[in-house]
Parts: C-alpha cells; structure tokens; sequence
C-alpha cells in the first residue's frame, strides 16, 4: 500500500509501506509443503515428471487462485499475498514452478477477457477443474524481440487459423488451456511494431492431433518446457481475448505481475539457501571447528542474507505499485533482477560451504542451485532489464 508523507513538501514524494506479512497464509502454506520433502522433488527431478499430486494439493488448499476475485470462485487477494504464497513455497524446500504460471497468465482473462470468457474460465481454474498454465509467446527465432513473433492467426469465419511455432512452452502437456500471442495484421501493414498482435484461448485438449504439436525439451531442470507447432489449427474466433491487434498491450500488463511473482520464488529460494548454509557451516567440523568459525565462510553467508533481504524490499514496493494500480513495471523489472541475483550469490555460497557433499544429489543443494539459475534467464534476461531501466528510468538513448 501506498501512503503520501504528511512531513513531506516533495511534491509526489510517496512511501511503500512494507506490507503485510500474511503470518496465517505462510503457515498454510508450509503446512502443504511439509507433505512435499526433498525426495518427493529430488524423484520428480530425476524422471523429469510433472508434480500433479503438489499442485493439486495447492489448487485444493485455494492457493493458486489467490488472484480470482471472489466471484468468480477465488480468494480475490492482493499479489502481495500470491507473492508470500510463491516465496514460502520455494524456502520450504518446494518449487511453484509447475503452477505459478496460472497466476499470472489468469489475469490476462480477468483484465482483457468477456464477461462471458471470465465465467468459462475462471471459475474452473479457481477449482483445479481447468489448468491454464501455458504462455506461448517466445518463439525460436525472434527470441527477446517479442514483437517480431512470426506465428500468424488469420481470420476466416467464425474462426482463426494459426501457423507458426513456439518454444519454451513450459507445461504445454499439463495444461488444458494456453494462453498465445500471434500476429493477426503483418507487421509491414501496422503503424507501430507493438500493434497487430493478439491474444487468444487455446483449448489445447481438442488441439493436440488438430494442428497442434507439442514436443517436449530435455532441459537442465525439471520445467517441463516444449516447443509447439501450429499447422492450420483452427481456433474459434471467440476465444480471442479483447480486441484483435492489442494483444501486446494485454501480455506486457500480465508482465509486471509475472515479475513480481517470480521475483518472491527467488527470495523463497534463497532463503532455503541460506538456511541450509547456516545449518551446514555450523554442524560441518574441520580443523576442529565448525567451518561456519570461519570468516571466509560465514561472510559470503551473511552478505547474502542481506542481498536476499533488499531484494525482498524491492519485490515489496513492486507488490504496493502494483496493488494500488499505479505504474510498477521498472520497480518489478529491478525485483526480478535483485532477486534473481541475490539468490545466484545465496545459491553460489550454499554450494561452497557444502563442500564436495553440494555435489551429492541427496543434499539436494545441486538441484535447488541448478534451479535458480533460470531466475536470471527467464521471463526475461538481465540484460533486457537493464536496458529497461537505462532507457526508460534513466532516459539513456535505445540500444534497440
Ligand atoms: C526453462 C525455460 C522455461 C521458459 N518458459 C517459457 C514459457 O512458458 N513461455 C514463454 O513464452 N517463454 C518461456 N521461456 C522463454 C524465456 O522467456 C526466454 O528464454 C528469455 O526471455 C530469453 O529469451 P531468449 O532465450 O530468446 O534469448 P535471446 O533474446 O536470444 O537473448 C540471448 C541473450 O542475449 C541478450 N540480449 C538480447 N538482446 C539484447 C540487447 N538488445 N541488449 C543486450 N543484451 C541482449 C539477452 O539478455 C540474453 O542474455 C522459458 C525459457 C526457459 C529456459
């Protein structure tokens, strides 16, 4: 929540308060999570499965659909909620990357959607029935410039038909619905390169075999991510969300959200990382002493301990922005960045106190540090952030 200074003459001048802490909902939800221990993951890690048994004990226990307002059969919470829901998952030991996505993905229908297309959805997301928990937008050969997508939806009909392909479709082959993003006017015909893109529903149980293809991708972590090929599909043109050709407008207003959310998965793994250090550096005797004695190794703890604590404070100001509907996507954008490095130093320094034991699978301390590496990669790289923030917030000329 936002608060104007009485004290202050600055003008706009206004002050984050650090908002609430949810002491019930963390409680919840390590209460789930307790059912969930480093072997449960440790074996969904090793044959690559998706966690149904975890998110279905998550959408029971209502957390996944914080965000559905009330009437449509959600909790109707702030993302400064959903954001301690996704961090106490991650420093219990557990990861949302299997469902976070439906979170965030979801508000896409809420804000842009029918009221017709709300009543579809939303309710049976809130209650599991229906898993919405694809995004396709990245496509292999446009990468990070999101605007020059090449797959197209063509109108015909009462239906559109999509060509094209997509990758790191994460949960493709778990979802029922996937969220897409295609061109429906050539970007030679459009004033700016952000118009002609739209959005749409697709209901990927009559697709697949229908035009659709889905082909997994063997990746370094358990992120069920595939590649996706339209041939022909056809999609009914009521599914399309909002209007044709704004479609990229609705995907950069789910952006911020997604940050955020991603942002406090990285607090909550990095305070998984820094338990276990602390644990370890004071257990672990060598030389005669817990090696926590030392200074080279309990300095690299405690810096980052606090570097997981600002980025906390930053995922908080981003939550406030967001929650009072005032602009947040630099303050989210830098959430992501912090966090996602703070938990690569928290990860790195887990790593180094473990010893040779970090290389064991059963400290699980490798696959939490192979994890958390994707944070810096995805949704969006360091770089781009930076560059957001160079040119944006700093008025430093475009790179691109
Ligand atoms: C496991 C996984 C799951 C994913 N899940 C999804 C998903 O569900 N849905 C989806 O749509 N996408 C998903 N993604 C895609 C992800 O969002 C992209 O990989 C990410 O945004 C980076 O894009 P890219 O891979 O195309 O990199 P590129 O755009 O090719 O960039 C490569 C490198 O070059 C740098 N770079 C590029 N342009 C510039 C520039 N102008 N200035 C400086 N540096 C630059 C980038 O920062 C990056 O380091 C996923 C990716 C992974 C790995």
């Amino acid at each position: 929540m936002m608060v104007a200074n009485p004290d202050s003459d600055a003008g706009d001048v206004t002050y984050v308060a650090l908002g609430e802490d949810y002491a019930d909902i963390r409680d919840g939800v390590r209460r789930v999570c307790a059912d969930y221990p480093a072997e449960y993951w440790r074996d969904k890690d090793e044959e690559s499965e998706y966690p149904h048994e975890f998110v279905d004990a998550m959408t029971q226990a209502g957390y996944l659909g914080a965000l559905i307002p009330e009437e449509y059969g959600g909790a109707g919470l702030p993302i400064r909620a959903a954001s301690v829901i996704l961090e106490e998952i991650h420093a219990s030991g557990c990861s949302a990357a299997a469902c976070h996505a439906q979170m965030y993905i979801m508000g896409t229908v809420l804000r842009h959607g029918s009221e017709a297309q709300k009543r579809a959805y939303l309710p049976g997301i809130a209650t599991g029935e229906l898993r919405l928990q694809a995004f396709g937008v990245s496509e292999p050969t446009t990468g990070t410039d999101t605007t020059q997508l090449k797959t197209r939806a063509v109108r015909q009909g009462d239906h559109y038909v999509v060509n094209g392909q997509k990758i790191w479709t994460s949960r493709a082959l778990q979802s029922d619905l996937m969220l897409l993003l295609a061109r429906t006017t050539p970007a030679d015909e459009v004033k700016k390169r952000t118009e002609g893109l739209s959005t749409f529903i697709v209901d990927l149980r009559e697709s697949v075999g229908n035009g659709l293809e889905i082909q997994p991708i063997p990746t370094m972590v358990n992120h069920n991510t595939n590649q996706v090929f339209f041939d022909d599909l056809k999609v009914p043109a009521e599914n399309l969300i909002g209007e044709e050709g704004s479609g990229f407008r609705y995907i950069l207003d789910g952006m911020n959200a997604e940050r955020v959310l991603i942002a406090a998965e990285a607090v909550g793994d990095g305070r998984w990382f820094i338990d276990k250090s602390v644990s370890y550096a004071n257990e672990r005797v060598v030389f005669g002493a817990p090696i926590g004695k030392n200074q080279g190794i309990q300095f690299p703890i405690a810096k980052a301990y606090a570097q997981i604590q600002a980025a906390e404070m930053m995922v908080r100001k981003a939550a406030a922005l967001f929650d009072d509907g005032k602009p947040c996507g630099a303050e989210a954008n830098m959430a992501k960045m912090l966090a996602s490095e703070a938990t690569w130093e928290a990860a790195e320094t887990c790593m180094q106190t473990y010893g040779g034991f970090a290389f064991a699978k059963e400290y699980d301390v490798e696959r939490k540090w192979r994890e958390c590496r994707l944070f810096k990669t995805a949704p969006i790289s360091t770089n781009l952030i930076l560059a957001f923030v160079a040119q944006h917030v700093l008025g430093l000329p475009r790179s691109y």
